[in-house]
């Protein structure tokens, strides 16, 4: 592309162009993106295209072509936004096949907001009808009527109790019945959550206080698949806080934080349940809002950035996610000390390894701190993993709609395990213990996988 067919109002018109490994389709064609939810044409030309990004990015990997990494992305986002190419099938399959991990933003020296563009994109997509309509569907069942409504959630999640508990599970895994249907829908089901016996919202209560006059008050968000389906890692969060003397505010009528919605497309319920979220939490009076999902902790800290042109909005939605805080973040800046009870170290000599999460590393900038506090237990040998930032290939909903890149980035992950020979894998996010919980079963691996909450609750309590 040549620079100087950018106008003065800073988009180009021209004709489009053939980038090693992509096919810009009809050229002539209109379509460009519109509405609300645009790729920011400044961040888009903020990319000098240097390539540094490309080593990082695991779908670039898979396939060596340059339109499925950032770089590339990139330019096809550029040429809808001049016009140059109208969204095509072509362009909607690459926009979904990128994880949204945003490693790439990690490796950029010109700080490109990548994530931001992929979730525009998609929003674009997702929003002009672009979708094929069985995504379409899937996402609407999912996205907009079961995830954005909790009371819908629980009910769902009650049923697929019952279906988990009667036998029924385990005899369609057993005989793979499901294959007579749908061989993909065979290949999904392990990576189904298993359902909670009791809801956390069920056992805790509006308000946890600390043990011994509080150091600090915090609110905590029980969040949608969390409370149904880790309602332990729930738990032992706000116990963890509670013992590190805070007060926990936990308000009932929350939900969903709108991350799941956001990127895949659904702007508009995504900022319906943020803006919701907000009306909450701004009014709480709190030092910090601990968040114990790194995907939902991302999209939250978003919140004064997504309405900060909002004048009703803007102010709180700041307030908000200026208060934001990884569990792993708020515990490492506040001194706590995971020392076992009694002076017992529960993990003594324990092989102990971490996985980071992309949204924790590399959205929110967070792989100290969870290390900080591992490498604090008494007695644990803590190993790094090799490519410990690389994604796992759960990325929301990824494993369910590029099932099979999924598992292969998953299968990269779990050589990478074996290779250290791990007897605990921590991590902080339930999509990436969905995702190498089911490639441990795969590989008949025995590694402990826990989330780090649960792992510091457990350094701290050895009997339980
Ligand atoms: S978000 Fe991840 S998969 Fe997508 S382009 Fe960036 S590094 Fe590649
Ligand atoms: S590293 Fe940044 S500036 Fe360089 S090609 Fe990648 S996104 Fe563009």
């Amino acid at each position: 592309m040549h620079e100087d067919d950018v106008h003065s109002h800073g988009r180009r018109r021209n004709v489009p162009e053939s980038a090693n490994g992509m096919t810009l389709t009809d050229p002539t064609a209109p379509s460009a993106f519109h509405g609300v939810d645009v790729p920011s044409y400044d961040t888009i030309v903020n990319c000098m295209h240097c390539g540094l990004c490309l080593p990082t990015c695991p779908t670039y990997a898979l396939t060596g072509l340059e339109r499925s990494s950032p770089r590339g992305r990139i330019r096809l986002i550029k040429a809808v936004a001049d016009g140059d190419l109208p969204i095509t099938e072509e362009f909607r399959r690459e926009m979904e096949f990128c994880l949204d991990c945003q490693a790439c933003e990690t490796a950029c020296p010109a700080g490109v907001k990548y994530g931001s563009l992929v979730e525009a994109a998609r929003a674009q997509i997702h929003e002009g009808g672009h979708e094929p309509f069985l995504v379409r569907l899937i996402k609407r069942l999912f996205l907009s009527w079961t995830f954005a409504r909790h009371a819908r959630l629980k009910m769902l999640a009650r049923l697929m109790r019952v279906y988990q508990r009667s036998g029924l599970d385990w005899f369609v895994r057993k005989t793979r019945v499901l294959r007579l249907l749908s061989r993909r829908l065979d290949d999904i089901q392990p990576l189904a959550p298993t359902i909670s016996i009791r809801f956390s919202t069920q056992d805790l209560a509006s308000r946890v206080s600390a043990p011994s006059p509080p150091r600090s008050r915090v609110a905590f968000l029980t969040g949608c698949l969390m409370d149904v389906a880790f309602a332990d890692i729930n738990r032992d969060t706000v116990e963890l806080l509670t013992r590190h003397d805070c007060d926990v505010i936990i308000p009932p009528e929350t939900g969903c934080c709108g991350s799941l919605q956001a990127h895949n497309g659904d702007m508009t319920g995504a900022r319906e349940l943020a803006k919701h979220n907000i009306a909450i939490f701004a009014r709480l009076d709190c030092d910090a809002i601990v968040m114990n999902s790194a995907g939902c902790g991302a999209y939250m800290k978003e919140y004064g950035h997504i309405f900060a042109d909002d004048p009703e909005l803007a102010e709180d939605a700041k307030h908000v996610s200026v208060r934001v805080k990884d569990i792993t973040e708020f515990l490492a800046e506040t001194g706590f000390r995971p020392l076992g009870k009694d002076g017992r170290a529960p993990f003594e000599g324990v092989r102990v390894t971490y996985h980071d999460a992309c949204h924790l590393a590399h959205t929110q900038k967070i792989t100290q701190e969870p290390r900080t506090l591992i490498r604090a237990v008494p007695g644990i040998d803590f190993v790094e993993l090799p490519e410990s930032t690389w994604c796992c290939g759960s990325a929301g909903i990824y494993n369910i709609t590029q099932y099979d890149d999924s598992m292969k980035l998953l299968d990269r992950k779990l050589d990478n395990i074996e290779s250290i020979r791990p007897q605990i894998i921590v991590t902080g996010n339930p999509g990436c213990l969905l995702q190498i919980r089911h490639g441990l079963r795969k590989r008949g691996l025995h590694v402990e996988l826990m989330h780090t909450a649960t792992f510091l609750r457990k350094a701290c309590e050895p009997s339980t």
